[in-house]
């Protein structure tokens, strides 16, 4: 069962299946159509999982792995690109009753165009959002596995890094991808304190950038806001979509 862990794939084979893969997505995908990913559904993630488990791992989730595997896209996720799910009482459960969740950020696929610069994942430079999504997914397949052979996973921790290492030559951290709140500052020059403008409700709100997750949190100085500074200043919190923020 474990076998899959001693595999260790040359360099060469790696980037040649990795095109093979994605060659194969772009012909079956009902969504994908180039390198360049507009439209994607959770098909697409079943898809790109039989894929990859035929053309680099010989089939073996697919006749050693007896659970089912799970995929979605979230819409949520900020900070980081993918992330898979393992119930914690593993052993516990029957073997075709586990099942292992693997989710995407849709954010991090559709937000790819905006950032400029080197786009490493896992240490490996990437061209186009299909291309970061392969070495996202064979990151989390990654995790998968280790949580398949060993209960339990960490990228951070060495047993991980050497797997991911042998298996998809990844060779650095890609937790570190941008966030929205990079985005916003390499794209409009903005940091939290800035002073920033939005339209709201046919006016032009002015306030201080706060934080950026999914949206931007503006606070804007109303006497009847239920927040306040040390200066007894009150302010409202409004929730800004990137696109309409404007830099003060
Ligand atoms: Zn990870």
């Amino acid at each position: 069962m474990n076998e899959i862990i001693n595999l260790k794939q040359k360099a060469k084979n790696i980037l040649h299946k990795r095109l093979e893969v994605s060659r194969l997505l772009i012909q079956t995908s009902p969504n994908i159509d180039s390198g360049d990913i507009r439209a994607i559904s959770p098909v697409d993630l079943q898809l790109l999982f039989q894929l990859y488990d035929k053309i680099f791992f010989d089939n073996w989730f697919k006749t050693k792995f007896r659970g089912k595997f799970k995929f979605s896209l979230s819409r949520r996720m900020t900070r980081s690109a993918g992330h898979t799910k393992c119930p914690k009482n593993k052993d516990r459960i029957k073997p075709e009753d586990l099942t292992i969740e693997i989710r995407i950020s849709i954010d991090f696929l559709f937000h790819y165009d905006l950032v400029e610069g080197n786009k490493a994942v896992g240490g490996i430079a990437t061209s186009n959002s299909l291309e970061a999504l392969q070495l996202v997914f064979e990151h989390e397949l990654c995790h998968a596995i280790e949580y398949i052979c060993f209960g339990k996973s960490n990228c951070s921790k060495d047993r991980f890094k050497s797997i991911v290492g042998n298996l998809f030559g990844h060779t650095g951290e890609f937790h570190s991808l941008p966030t929205n709140m990079q985005i916003a500052s390499q794209k409009m020059g903005l940091k939290p304190g800035d002073a920033v403008s939005f339209p709201f409700k046919g006016n032009k709100l002015h306030g201080t950038l706060y934080r950026i997750n999914k949206r931007a949190v503006v606070m804007v100085k109303d006497k009847q806001g239920t927040f306040s500074d040390k200066q007894g200043n009150r302010y409202a919190k409004y929730y800004v979509p990137l696109e309409v923020l404007e830099k003060y």
